[in-house]
């Protein structure tokens, strides 16, 4: 039995479906992430496990008990929004102490707490300070102190660093992450960005739509995406329309291509099947063109990005992303005519 699961919920505004019945389970001190576009549903969801907003169908068990009529406050769930969630008129310290005098604590024990949590945190330098004093990221790290204070069942985060600079909101993405497992508490987060999904994740769960696309780990989706949605949507680059040429041999015709290319995965398809493939760009290698009877290309731009430079290779009727590290990236100037190679990991198949 998961510790904390959704069954059969769903929610619906007048005729618009905002979620469809679906079920999710997290077990205990697991991180689970909604990842989605806008409007795909997760905030819907994220309410409806908190218990701002009672679901049209279905109910939230915690643990085998049915919290669907509880109130929030009665739920034991700490939340922190996407940012200007702490009260402005209490300083760090008073907010954090809020969730615990919520709870009854004896003061000694609220003091110990309250030092605890700024620990966890690192924030025992900026206590007495008021939110407005503090950076965006101080006064994330001092809502999920204050959320994590009353030692809560469950934390739901709510996009919690959308609001944030990058750098600010990479470290507090590992920060929320460390925390997280420093007290295992059970986590359901809110994303529509991929890659902090991935980074920040047990498992995550793509949604499209109001429903499900796909649930697994960050690599099952990365790697093998259930559908072209979730493929697109967690930045596999690079979707070609192609074709099965022969499938003895997982040879596949790539629309507007001269050669056809060898891709593994299309062997367990029919000959003439129409495909979608994915070209992974962290898996495609460049040599310079010696010979023209491989897959010839010309690089049509470059974009460094710090530690890869993301080059745009013209192959035939197709411009594919190609991401190259530093050194092999220096050794392809814009223009230059190259041959691609694709790596045993580089293709992802699915059925057009
Ligand atoms: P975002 O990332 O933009 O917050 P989301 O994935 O969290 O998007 P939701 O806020 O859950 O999406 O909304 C899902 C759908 O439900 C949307 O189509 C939205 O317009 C609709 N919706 C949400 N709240 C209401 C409401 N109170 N009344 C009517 N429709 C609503």
């Amino acid at each position: 039995m998961s510790y904390l699961t959704a069954q059969n919920v769903s929610k619906s505004y007048g005729s618009n479906v905002a979620l469809s019945p679906l079920d999710l389970s997290l077990e205990r001190g697991e991180l689970v992430t909604l990842l989605g576009p806008s409007g795909c549903g997760k905030t819907t969801l994220l309410r409806i496990v908190a218990g701002f907003n009672p679901p049209t169908t279905g109910r939230v068990l915690l643990d085998g008990r049915d919290l669907t009529p509880l109130p929030a406050a009665k739920r034991r769930m700490g939340m922190v929004f996407q940012a200007y969630s702490l009260f402005p008129n209490l300083n760090a310290e008073d907010n954090v102490r809020f969730g615990l005098k919520v709870r009854g604590e004896s003061s000694s024990e609220t003091a110990r707490r309250v030092d605890a949590l700024f620990d966890l945190i690192g924030l025992q330098d900026a206590r007495k300070r008021y939110p407005h004093q503090l950076s965006g990221g101080q006064q994330q790290r001092v809502a999920l102190a204050r959320a994590l204070a009353p030692q809560p069942d469950v934390l739901l985060l709510d996009e919690p660093l959308s609001a944030l600079d990058a750098q600010v909101r990479l470290n507090l993405r590992d920060e929320i992450r460390r925390v997280q497992r420093e007290t295992g508490t059970t986590t359901l987060f809110v994303t529509h960005d991929q890659e902090e999904a991935l980074a920040i994740s047990d498992r995550v769960v793509v949604m499209e739509k109001g429903a499900i696309a796909q649930l697994g780990t960050p690599e099952d989706i990365y790697r093998r995406p259930a559908s072209a949605f979730v493929a697109e949507f967690v930045g596999t680059a690079n979707g070609l329309d192609a074709r099965v040429l022969d499938a003895a041999q997982g040879l596949v015709t790539v629309d507007g291509w001269p050669h056809p290319v060898q891709v593994d995965a299309a062997r367990s398809f029919q000959n003439g099947a129409p495909l979608r493939l994915y070209l992974r760009p962290e898996e495609l290698r460049l040599t310079p063109a010696e010979d023209a009877h491989g897959l010839t290309g010309e690089i049509t731009d470059r974009r460094f990005l710090g530690s890869i430079t993301r080059l745009s290779v013209r192959v035939g009727g197709s411009v594919l992303a190609v991401d190259l590290q530093g050194n092999e990236a220096s050794a392809h100037p814009t223009g230059q005519r190259v041959q691609v190679h694709l790596g045993p990991l580089a293709a992802h198949v699915l059925r057009a």
